[in-house]
């Protein structure tokens, strides 16, 4: 019998995924939306793809705000794109490549 994979939307492309080719966002009570790359944070959570594209997307289109009945503000918005650059090494482009390895040389 196959194994079921739980699949989960990214809130940008709309394309459904295996969970953990997504990267988790999560909103907790107070309204404070963080990056869970460990997919175990307490609080209303949204998908995105694991590339940059669909992350950055998602968050300056304002599209994780409306999937977490959240508020985020600039402030937010900043801090989830400075935790995206340091989860950076984890995301992949569309073609599979790592987005890390293309970007070495502009990142000394
Ligand atoms: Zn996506």
């Amino acid at each position: 019998m196959p194994r079921k994979i739980p699949q989960r939307m990214c809130v940008h492309c709309r394309i459904m995924r295996p969970k953990r080719e997504l990267i988790r966002l999560v909103a907790t009570k107070d309204g404070v939306i963080s990056l869970d790359p460990s997919g175990r944070k307490p609080g209303r959570g949204a998908y995105v793809c694991r590339s940059r594209n669909c992350l950055e997307q998602a968050i300056r289109a304002r599209k994780i705000d409306r999937g977490l009945k959240a508020r985020m503000d600039e402030t937010i918005i900043a801090a989830l794109i400075a935790q995206m650059e340091s989860l950076a090494v984890d995301f992949e482009e569309e073609d599979g490549t790592t987005v890390a390895n293309k970007s070495k040389s502009s990142f000394p």
